[in-house]
Parts: C-alpha cells; structure tokens; sequence
C-alpha cells in the first residue's frame, strides 16, 4: 500500500450509535486499517483471478455520503426526531449526526423534525397506521451544490403544505427542490409509488469527470461522488477505448458510465430496468449534447439475450450490476456476444468471484483488480475487474 492510500491514521473518530445502528462496520478502527482489511478480503476472494492493486482510499473518510435517509418519529411531547432502523430489525435508532453522512442534509433533516410540532405534524406509526410523515430522504449534489429534499407521507393529503414549505425554505435556502412522495403500504421500501414536487425541478443535478447527470429521487445514483470519478477513471483506463469500439453500458443507472465513455467510443448502447434512472439518463444525454449514445429499459439479461439472438456486436462491455451480481442468462448472452473486453464493476466482491468463475472458465481472463473504497467505515468494498478474451 502507498503512503497516498493511508490517511487519517490518529484521527479515528468514534461514532455514538456504533453498536445499535450496525451501518458501519468498522468506525473507530484507524483508517489504514480498514483499507488493509479490505485489501485482504478482496485479495483472499479475487487474487486467483489476477492481479489487485492497492485499495484506493479517502484522504478524509468523513460526511462522504450523498444521500441520507431517516426514520420519522415523534416523542411522547410530540416532538419529531429522526432514526434509522437498528440492523436486523424494525426498531429506530434516534440518530442526532452520522460520521459519514453529508452534513448539509443532516442539519435539513433536523429542521424538518424541528418543525414537526409548530405544525402539528404526527410521525406515521407502523404498527396502527396513524400519522403522517414516514421518512426524510435527502440528496446532494456534490459538484453542483443542489439539494433535493423529499418528505414521504402516508397520505397524499399534506395540511399547510404551502407554509411547510416555505418554512423549510427560509431555514435552508440551500435547498433547491422539495418533492412529496406518498407511500402508503406496509413495506420496507421508502418510497412509495406517487410523486409531487413541491418546490423545484423534482431532481438534482451532479457533475462527475465533467458531464453532468441528471438525479430524480428514485434513481441510483453513486453514494460516494468523489470516489466515482476515480473508479469510472479506472473503468474507462481499464476499456482502452478508441473511438472506433461499440460499447454496451449495461445495468447503467442514470448512464453515467456510458456517457462518460462516450466521447472515445463510436457508439454506446445503455440498458437499465429502473424506468425513471432511464428518463433521468435520455435527458442527460440530450443535455450533454451526446449523440452517440442509446438507452434501452430493459432487464439487462434479456436484452443482452436478444443481442446475441440478433448476433449484433460489441467491443467493450462494462457491467455494474447491483450487490446480486450479474445472472446467467447475461453471463452467457455476454459469452455468446464475445466482446473483446469486459471491465467489471462491483459493489460486492463475493458474487463478483461467483461470475469472474463464470467467465473464466468460459473464454475469458481476468487482467488487473482495483479495488476502490467506495464506502469508508464500513466493511463494503467496490471493485473492477479488467477481463479480455483469450486468445486476444
Ligand atoms: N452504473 C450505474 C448504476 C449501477 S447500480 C452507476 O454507476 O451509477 C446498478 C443498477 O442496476 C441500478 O441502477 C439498478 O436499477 C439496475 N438494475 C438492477 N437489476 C437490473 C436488471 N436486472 N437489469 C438491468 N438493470 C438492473
């Protein structure tokens, strides 16, 4: 490991919650160390496959996090405060500041409860139905400095909504939309299925390796923006792209990856099942003025099915599936497709190792593994992984 990679070594910071919150695995332990534990799980899972370089951190560790989510409650006075579901189980945990966290959105989150009583504003309760606001959910734009602030409610009727928001507003004229969501089944989902905006465009915008992304509250956006640039800088180096290659974006979100590639590439197909990441992303594209580029929703694995039935080609594939990896079916649409190179984005290093098996036992050979940390504090780590064909 380089000295770049160590940071923080005497500043360890301890965290309140650290044992009934359970999101961070590893506060209190010296940064270099955790980078090391990482370094050596990803070494004991991958290092068969090829060579891992050294994990990337942080130099500060620290309020990383671009989105914050928190448990509404209101106490037996009627104040509001907000939580997060202790691990494992349904119980909130009051939660006054996080390590990790964007301090921007903490400081509105608590406005927000502040303002719960002058307003008569209940905290919904889960067990019998009753009350009205269930979480805070708030997004940050790191480059751009926007802020989406997003209330979800039981029902979709909000008394004094108006004075709400202009309240909110005047505390924090930081704050550059503010959407309703309504979610009124029982499920551990947050958000439910009907939007409003109240205030603003209904989305953020972020700037990442000098395009700009368009974010609405239900898309996956990178929790960690200045982590991402180094790791779609690694991507992209790991592709060694041209300007004459096809390049499939798969499992692309609000295509970030695709975009960001677009410009040395001849052309890029995206494809993403979430329907307002897709939305977010054609609008992107257009205002980025990027021609090049095609968004499919679609599952990933049938469409990839349906590119080999029509055995069109690809170049370079770059996959970024969520923490269930990738399936077969994509897995042996991508074998039949045979592109020369896949560079593998992971965000969980075990299911990642279940298709590099996969994909090496069926013509393809793992070059370097960068690891990058994606989500200091906690025992997650990304990864990607440079696979070229055989015989390439
Ligand atoms: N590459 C993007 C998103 C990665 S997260 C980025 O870096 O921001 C994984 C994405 O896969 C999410 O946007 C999720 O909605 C999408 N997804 C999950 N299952 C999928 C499937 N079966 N087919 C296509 N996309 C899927």
């Amino acid at each position: 490991m380089n000295d770049n990679n160590i940071a923080n070594t005497k500043d360890n910071k301890t965290c309140p919650y650290h044992n009934k919150c359970g999101g961070c695995q590893y506060t209190g332990m010296p940064y270099d160390r955790q980078l090391a534990a990482k370094q050596e799980k990803i070494r004991n899972l991958l290092g068969s496959f090829g060579k891992i370089d050294p994990v990337i951190g942080m130099e500060e560790p620290y309020h990383y996090r671009n989105k914050v989510h928190g448990v509404v409650c209101t106490d037996k006075k009627g104040n509001g405060y907000t939580g997060i579901y202790q691990a494992g189980s349904h119980r909130v945990v009051k939660v006054e500041g996080c390590l990790i966290e964007d301090r921007r959105a903490d400081q509105i989150m608590h406005s927000v409860t502040g303002l719960m009583k002058s307003f008569k504003m209940k905290a919904y309760n889960e067990d019998t139905g009753y009350g009205f606001l269930r979480h805070i959910l708030i997004r940050t734009g790191r480059q751009t400095g926007q802020i989406l602030l997003v209330l979800v409610t039981a029902s979709p009727v909000f008394p004094s909504r108006n004075h709400f928001v202009k309240a909110i507003r005047k505390l924090h004229p930081e704050i550059t939309s503010i959407v309703q969501n309504v979610n009124d089944r029982s499920t551990s989902m947050i958000l439910g299925e009907k939007q409003k905006v109240l205030f603003g465009k209904g989305y953020i915008e972020d700037i990442l390796c000098g395009k700009r992304f368009r974010i609405s509250p239900k898309s996956f956006y990178q929790v960690n923006p200045l982590q991402t640039e180094i790791l779609y800088n690694k991507a992209l180096e790991f592709a060694g792209l041209t300007g004459k290659e096809t390049v499939i974006d798969a499992y692309s979100g609000i295509g970030t990856i695709g975009m960001i590639a677009s410009d040395q590439a001849k052309e890029v197909i995206s494809v993403e099942l979430n329907g307002d990441a897709v939305r977010d992303a054609r609008l992107g594209a257009r205002q980025n003025n990027i021609r090049n580029i095609r968004f499919y929703q679609a599952d990933a694995g049938e469409f990839m099915v349906a590119m080999a039935a029509r055995k069109e080609q690809a170049d370079v594939v770059f996959m970024d599936p969520p923490r269930a990896g990738s399936d077969r079916k994509f897995l042996d649409s991508l074998i039949r497709l045979k592109p020369g190179k896949v560079v593998y984005v992971s965000c969980n290093p075990e299911t990642l190792k279940r298709d590099l098996s996969y994909l090496t036992a069926h013509g393809y050979r793992a070059g370097k593994i960068q690891p990058v940390d994606m989500f200091p504090m906690t025992e997650h780590v990304e990864s990607v992984v440079k696979l070229t064909r055989a015989g390439l």
